[in-house]
């Protein structure tokens, strides 16, 4: 009898074991979605480390000392292999993705409920109670998961679409915006009584999705996002300045500065602002001072030291261990730091990036550069009601992105939805901030 209890005790002990196994690899999972949500190939020891965490929750859960339990072995590979498609579905989504992808990523917040019934099955129909742990484990992270996106998405303010983002979407839903929420499930969108507004998003709330209603249905930034989008430039902005980091506006967001009169493009989905680093001001010193000053504002800091660049978004840093979730979020508001370092290239002094950026041509290097006095000394144009550094030679430093960039053209932005909104867009006044 003895015997038995203690046998049961260990049998017990062994599928606790198992679920934090499981809780460890989620949590690992969800740390290494921040590659695919930023664009980047994933980092192969973070790879490796998620890898052998879910092959030991395998192990564990189907080897016995004399025996494989190969139902439990089977069962485990399959569920880890669905729960983690449905879990990274968002962030690939940040993408062009199959249709499979783009369909778990519409229904992200639940989707994992969707494995509740089988796995409940599979617990009664196999005698494992590591298996059942570990499954039970699973289903109450999902549960969890689902419980705190519905609840914040409750305090979700409403605001209200100007003209011009009301012909956007009539335009895009062909006139028929029931059957356009419904179809892309823009829950965002609110139809009273022939009346529209946006429930939209704010620090403690889920963001919009709005990378989706931009880039994929070409719609116009949405109102709550624009004034995120500004919110966050000044706190960017104003963190390198008063670190005395040398920066500028780039890409969407010099273009808007220069183009549209100080405004956002219309369909802006993220704000891009570079810095120079030196001897005087160092990688780890850049990180420090923005991770510090993040935390100090409710902004979400995250660095990519490898690939150079650091990214800033508006939704308030949660605690551990939740930190990591916010990759499973279908969108955010968020500010791209790129790193530039001098480099001669061809005899030329030039500024130096890593990754690509528009038609910036290649360096001697391997890197992306532009000749160093188009950039430097910075000079300041207007933004977003303020004052903010820029090339030296904004215009011409557009003209190397973009060759000719008074031609409007819809940069990640599908070509149906980008053909679609052209009318409308050659027609109507430039955005007013
Ligand atoms: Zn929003």
């Amino acid at each position: 009898m003895a015997g038995i209890e203690v046998s049961s005790t260990i049998q017990v002990i062994v599928a606790l074991i198992a679920s934090a196994l499981y809780v460890a690899t989620y949590l690992s999972f969800v740390h290494l979605l921040r590659f695919p949500r930023n664009w980047c190939s994933t980092s192969l020891p973070e790879s490796l480390t998620t890898g052998i965490l879910a092959a030991l929750t395998v192990a564990l859960v189907s080897l016995f000392t004399d025996s494989l339990d190969r139902p439990a072995l089977v069962i485990m590979v399959a569920f880890f292999g669905v729960v983690s498609y449905i879990i990274a579905a968002p962030a690939f989504a940040f993408r062009p993705a199959s249709r499979l992808v783009e369909f778990l990523a519409k229904h992200g917040d639940y989707a994992g409920l969707w494995l509740f019934g089988p796995a409940f099955v599979v617990g009664l129909a196999i005698p494992n109670i590591k298996l059942q742990a570990v499954l039970a484990t699973a289903m109450a992270i999902e549960l969890t998961w689902f419980l705190r996106q519905r609840w914040a998405g409750r305090r979700r303010p409403h605001y209200l679409l100007n003209d011009h983002d009301l012909s956007v979407l009539n335009t895009q839903a062909k006139g028929d915006l029931v059957g356009f929420r419904r179809r892309h499930i823009i829950s965002e969108l609110e139809l009273v009584k022939g009346t529209v507004s946006w429930r939209g998003c704010g620090k403690m709330t889920p963001p919009c999705p709005f990378n989706l209603y931009v880039n994929r249905l070409g719609l116009n930034t949405a109102p709550c996002c624009r004034e995120h989008m500004k919110d966050l430039t000044h706190h960017v902005a104003a963190c390198l300045s008063e670190m005395g980091v040398v920066h500028w506006l780039e890409g969407g967001s010099l273009l808007g500065a220069v183009r549209e009169n100080g405004a956002l493009i219309d369909w802006e989905d993220d704000i891009d602002i570079s810095v120079l680093l030196d001897h005087d001001m160092t990688w780890d010193q850049l990180a420090a001072g923005l991770v510090e000053r993040g935390a100090r504002d409710g902004y979400f800091v995250d660095l990519f030291e490898k690939e150079g660049f650091v990214s800033i978004s508006f939704d308030a840093p949660k605690r551990w261990p939740f930190q990591w979730e916010r990759n499973r979020l279908r969108g955010e508001i968020r500010a791209d730091i790129a790193i530039y370092r001098r480099a001669i290239s061809h005899g030329e002094d030039v500024l130096e990036r890593g990754s690509h950026k528009g038609a910036m041509p290649a360096t001697e290097s391997g890197g992306y550069g532009v000749p160093r006095e188009i950039i430097l000394p910075t000079s300041t144009v207007a933004f977003l009601g303020g004052d903010f550094a820029c090339p030296h030679q904004p215009e011409a430093y557009l003209r190397i992105l973009y060759g000719d960039y008074s031609k409007v053209e819809y940069t990640y932005v599908d070509v149906g939805p980008a053909n679609a909104r052209a009318e409308i867009d050659a027609v109507s006044d430039p955005p007013v901030q």
